[in-house]
């Protein structure tokens, strides 16, 4: 059974046709944490994880993103109020890329810590989206020696050492790229998981968690099969499949 960590199943590209893409995750072996930004994505991962519940496991989050515009506490309340059903709390971080303001990163930063915090005390895993934050990040998670914290979309080999040093766990995605290559040659085994972030990064297409095969695939290429067996067994482990 593979697992794809990070999908937003809630995503209006899938209204559509989420039967089907669910189906084509069972023909695959694919499970999937699916993933909330925002309190109304939250609710409706949540809402869809609950038809799906042999394949489906949910992550609830205030994302940078949409720290700015949402209420931090009520976010907070419904992630405490629903934290026994879930895997992680996610996605969470900082992205400094959209957002030059300092107030804005302020923010960013409340939200993200206060997160943290929430993922320590319920013993989850904190899944963690960052873009031009990502030394930040790192240090940030270092000096709290967080558990279990995953970097999701991690396309960095110049931060992986660091990013080793500091505990955390990388995920890659599916883009097939020379970085990709890179981690999966020096990353640490049982230090990696994979993931689709669908419905994003596909070759411009629509992407969906049975994709994710191909993530596991170019790492047995490059490491062998007992490596990308133990990056899919990481993954069970750490959201409890
Ligand atoms: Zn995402």
């Amino acid at each position: 059974m593979l697992v794809d960590c990070h999908a937003h199943l809630e995503h209006r590209d899938f209204e559509r046709d989420l039967d089907a893409v669910i189906a084509h995750m069972r023909k695959t072996g694919v499970v999937c944490v699916n993933t909330g930004a925002n309190l109304e994505a939250n609710r409706k991962a949540l809402a869809i994880t609950a038809k799906y519940p042999d394949i489906l496991k949910t992550a609830l989050g205030l994302s940078p993103h949409d720290a700015n515009r949402e209420n931090l506490e009520e976010n907070l309340a419904f992630i405490r109020k629903n934290a026994g059903k879930i895997c992680a709390i996610g996605e969470i971080g900082l992205d400094f890329h959209y957002f030059k303001k300092e107030e804005e990163r302020e923010k960013q930063r409340t939200a993200f810590i206060a997160q943290l915090d929430l993922a320590e005390e319920f013993d989850l895993p904190a899944v963690i989206h960052t873009r031009e934050a990502e030394a930040e990040v790192i240090a940030l998670l270092a000096e709290r020696k967080q558990k279990n914290a995953v970097l999701h979309c991690f396309l960095q080999p110049q931060l992986l050492d660091a990013a080793m040093k500091a505990g955390c766990l990388v995920s890659l995605p599916t883009l097939k790229n020379k970085a990709r290559v890179t981690i999966i040659e020096r990353v640490q085994d049982g230090r990696v998981l994979c993931e689709t972030d669908s419905p994003y990064l596909w070759r411009g297409e629509r992407n969906e968690p049975a994709n994710v095969a191909e993530v596991y695939g170019e790492m047995e290429r490059i490491r062998g099969a007992a490596f990308a067996g133990k990056a899919a067994e990481t993954a069970r482990n750490l959201f409890g499949w």
